[in-house]
C-alpha cells in the first residue's frame, strides 16, 4: 500500500484537474440550474392557481344550480296564490315569494363574483405560461451548449474520474471525509507541499521536528496554522513527476 499522504497528494491532484475541466464550463451549470428552479417554482404556482380556478369554478355552478332551484320554487308559490282563500295565506306566500326571490339574487351575484375571480386568475396562469415557455427554450438552449462544451472533454473527464476512484477507495472513510472538508474551506487545496521550511498554503513556518516526522511515517499531520495536510517536499515532487 503506498503511503496515505502520497496517495492524498495524487488524490488532489486530479482533483485539481477535474476542476480545470468544470471550469471550462463556465457558468453553463449554474446557469441550468437555476433555470430548472424558476421552471419548477413557476410551475408550481401555475399548479396553485389552476385549484384555485377549480374552486372558484364548482362555487359558481352550485350557486347557479341553487338560484335555478330557488327559481322553480318562485314560479310554484306565484301559481299556487291563485288558489289561495284568505289574506294570511296570501301574505306568507307572497313573503316566502320575496325571500326567495332576495336569495336568488344573492345567489347570482354570488355565482358573477366567482366567476370574475376564475377570469382573473386565468389571466394569472397564461401569464405565467408565457413565461414558462419562454424559460423552457432557454434552459434548452444553455443544456445544448452545456452537452457540446461537456462532450468535449468527456473522455478525459471519465478517465481522471475512474484515476480518482481507484486512489480514493485505498484511503481510509475518515481521511476522504477530512480532506474533503478542508479542501472547499480551502477552495481545492487541502494538501500542500513544504516549501522552503514553511506551509505552502500559508507560509508560516513548520517547526522542525514536524518536518522530521513528514518525512518518516504516513501519519497525517495538518499545519498548526491554515490546518492543511502537509506533504513533504520530495513526495509531492515526485507525484508531480508522474502527473
Ligand atoms: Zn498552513
Amino acid at each position: 500500500m503506498e503511503n496515505k499522504i502520497k496517495l492524498l497528494y495524487m488524490l488532489q491532484t486530479l482533483d485539481l484537474k477535474l476542476m480545470d475541466l468544470e471550469e471550462e464550463k463556465g457558468d453553463l451549470p449554474g446557469i441550468v440550474q437555476n433555470l430548472n428552479d424558476q421552471i419548477n417554482e413557476l410551475q408550481a404556482q401555475i399548479d396553485e392557481l389552476r385549484k384555485q380556478i377549480n374552486e372558484h369554478t364548482s362555487t359558481r355552478e352550485q350557486s347557479n344550480l341553487d338560484a335555478e332551484t330557488l327559481n322553480q320554487r318562485v314560479e310554484s308559490l306565484k301559481k299556487q296564490l291563485y288558489e289561495v282563500r284568505n289574506n294570511k295565506e296570501y301574505d306568507a306566500i307572497t313573503k316566502e315569494i320575496a325571500e326567495a326571490e332576495e336569495n336568488i339574487m344573492a345567489k347570482m351575484q354570488n355565482a358573477e363574483e366567482h366567476d370574475d375571480k376564475q377570469k382573473e386568475l386565468s389571466a394569472n396562469v397564461d401569464e405565467l405560461k408565457q413565461k414558462y415557455e419562454s424559460l423552457q427554450s432557454e434552459l434548452q438552449d444553455n443544456q445544448k451548449d452545456l452537452q457540446e462544451v461537456s462532450k468535449v472533454h468527456e473522455d478525459e473527464e471519465l478517465q481522471l474520474k475512474h484515476e480518482r476512484d481507484k486512489i480514493a477507495r485505498q484511503l481510509p472513510q475518515e481521511t476522504l471525509v477530512s480532506y474533503d472538508r478542508i479542501r472547499s474551506a480551502k477552495y481545492g487545496k487541502a494538501v500542500v507541499p513544504i516549501t522552503r521550511g514553511a506551509c505552502g498554503g500559508c507560509y508560516k513556518t513548520v517547526p522542525p521536528q514536524l518536518n522530521l516526522l513528514l518525512r518518516k511515517n504516513d501519519e497525517i499531520l495538518h499545519c498548526e496554522n491554515c490546518g492543511r495536510i502537509l506533504i513533504a517536499e520530495e513526495i509531492a515532487a515526485e507525484v508531480n513527476k508522474v502527473a
